[in-house]
């Protein structure tokens, strides 16, 4: 069995920061990153929110920076993923989906966030096939094509602007007529000639044999049904926490998979601390994943430091 004094679930802003804190207070630290460490950033094309950057900066670059910091200052980053978290009080036993085994002093939580699909019927046949939730990774696929993009938050209209750069038509299909996104980046889509916003409504069925060709619409207000021919459609409709491996544990977690950790970002179990997007009910920005990975990383600290013999 290997043994470390932490381990860090996720290498994404909110366990890098984690990491940083507690190595510079002398504790051994490991991060279990996944099969690609880095997180939701990773599929993030431009950062301009981030304090410190003068220039927007990719979201690979920012994590590429946080993984060198860290390695620099000793923290072990692995390419796995945790499967489980066993026991009831430290030392706590945590297996990876190679089989490798850790018993960790203390654990910080920072497993993030993945993408929210539709669960329209259907959905998964043309996962691949034109359908999305990542317009940064797949969207060079859609050069020259017409586009649709659900959803009516930051992403959704972030994404439809990158796309447009290079997509002969968006479509913006939104429930609603008022938007989450910041204004600033509403006025800029609307502003852009490419950027259709198609209001009010739901996609009711994906359209095409094989491969995306287009979308049924309905418009939740009037009940009319549309199509609209598109080759690729985008979802952009939010995230669920990924901690689908912690339901065996004794971690709490929320109805809705979120990880239960309070202002010090301690969990249920002593000695386990939880951070970032998977503990997020509210804001889910990079920022705040650091801040609250920062949290964590000196709560963490503090408790192996305390308990070391
Ligand atoms: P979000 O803000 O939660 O927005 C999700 C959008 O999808 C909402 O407009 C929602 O509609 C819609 N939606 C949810 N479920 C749906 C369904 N089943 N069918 C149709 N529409 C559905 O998610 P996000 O845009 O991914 O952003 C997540 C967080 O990251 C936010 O805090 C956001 O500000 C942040 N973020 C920030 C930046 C940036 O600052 N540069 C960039 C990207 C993301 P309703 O509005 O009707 O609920």
């Amino acid at each position: 069995m290997n043994k470390t004094e932490l381990l860090v679930i996720g290498a994404g802003p909110a366990g890098c920061s984690a990491a940083i804190y507690a190595v510079r207070a002398g504790v051994q630290t490991v991060i279990a990153g996944g099969a690609m460490p880095g997180g939701q950033l990773l599929q993030t094309s431009e950062i301009e929110n981030y304090a410190g950057f003068v220039d927007p900066v990719g979201g690979f670059d920012l994590m590429d920076r946080m993984h060198k910091q860290c390695k620099r200052l000793g923290v072990e980053i692995l390419s796995d993923e945790v499967s489980s978290i066993e026991g009831e009080k430290s030392p706590y036993t945590v297996t990876m989906a190679s089989g490798t085994q850790y018993e960790a002093h203390a654990i910080v939580i920072a497993a993030g966030a993945k993408a929210r699909w539709l669960g329209l019927e259907g959905e998964d046949k043309y996962k691949g096939h034109g359908l999305s939730a990542c317009a940064t990774c797949d969207g060079f696929f859609m050069r020259g094509k017409e586009v649709c993009i659900v959803g009516g938050g930051n992403t959704a209209f972030e994404d439809a602007l990158f796309l447009a750069q290079f997509c002969t038509k968006v479509n913006l299909i939104h429930r609603r007529d008022a938007f989450r996104a910041d204004q600033v980046t509403v006025d800029q889509a609307k502003a852009n000639p490419k950027i259709n916003l198609v209001l009010n409504s739901v996609v009711e069925e994906i359209l095409g044999e094989d491969s995306v060709e287009g979308v049924k619409v309905k418009n939740v207000k009037t009940g009319e049904i549309s199509q609209i021919p598109c080759s690729g459609l985008f979802v952009a409709v939010g995230a669920v926490p990924q901690t689908e491996f912690l339901k065996n544990s004794l971690v709490a977690l929320a109805d809705n998979g979120l990880v239960l950790a309070d202002e010090r970002t301690h969990t249920t179990l002593p000695g386990i601390f939880a951070a970032g997007d998977c503990a997020d009910k509210y804001y889910r920005q990079a920022i705040i994943a650091a801040g609250s990975g920062a949290k964590a990383g000196i709560e963490a600290a503090a408790f192996v430091n305390l308990h070391r013999k």
